[in-house]
């Protein structure tokens, strides 16, 4: 089954997870829209091809300052071994909802995770990630509506099943909706079907109303 990606990843946050430079939260979105997304899958593979190329053969005539050189390969040597794109070159078609580097995160699909009710019938469920940044997945049932909110720094959010609508646009599975302290939004569940999302956060939002925002120190969002 092809499904038709419209939301992709950004050029500078493939080029970052090429680099070894993302956090882990973020580098497990990547992995897993990359295993779901032929276009960015090939345009990670040329950033990756890129940065060995420039490792190979400095430029003739270009001084590569040696920190600099140094600095590359200790970013190189400092990747994390998993999830690594050279690993699985190739898309990792698990069966499930869950992408390959997902699944191994929850250990299993669906059924293998540990949901906590949020309120209004939301659910989430925290995975477990270096700090600096927070991964979950996300349950809204179909027509629900996350709270309204703004956002201080960085969140990407990969639909893995139904899809949801906010003031801007539509995303369906494997789509990313990636927003910044620019965007406030409503994201909406379809009606068709419960929305189960991959988010990833590098700062806690920011709520509108009051209830939300009280709860938002004990459910980390
Ligand atoms: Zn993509
Ligand atoms: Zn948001």
């Amino acid at each position: 089954m092809t499904q038709e990606i419209r939301h992709h990843l950004t050029d500078a946050i493939l080029m970052a997870y090429s680099a070894g430079s993302l956090n882990e939260a973020f580098s497990l979105m990547v992995a897993s829209h990359v295993s779901l997304c032929d276009e960015c899958r090939a345009r990670l593979a040329a950033f990756d091809a890129l940065g060995g190329a420039l490792l190979d053969e400095p430029p003739s005539g270009v001084a590569l300052a040696e920190d600099s050189y140094a600095a590359t390969l200790a970013r190189i040597a400092a990747r994390p071994p998993e999830p690594s794109p050279e690993a699985a070159p190739a898309p990792r078609r698990t069966p499930g909802v869950l992408p390959g580097p997902l699944q191994d995160y929850v250990g299993g699909d669906l059924d293998q995770i540990r949901w906590r009710p949020v309120g209004m019938g939301v659910r989430q469920a925290i995975l477990r990630t270096a700090p600096g940044a927070t991964a979950r997945l996300l349950f809204i049932p179909a027509g629900a509506a996350m709270p309204d909110h703004g956002h201080r720094g960085t969140e990407m959010t990969m639909v893995l099943q139904g899809a949801f609508s906010d003031e801007d646009d539509h995303f369906a599975r494997g789509d990313v909706e990636i927003a910044d302290e620019h965007l406030h939004h409503t994201p909406v569940a379809d009606i068709s079907e419960d929305c189960i999302c991959l988010a990833v956060t590098d700062a806690p939002l920011r709520f509108n109303s009051l209830l939300p925002r009280l709860v938002q120190p004990f459910l980390r969002i």
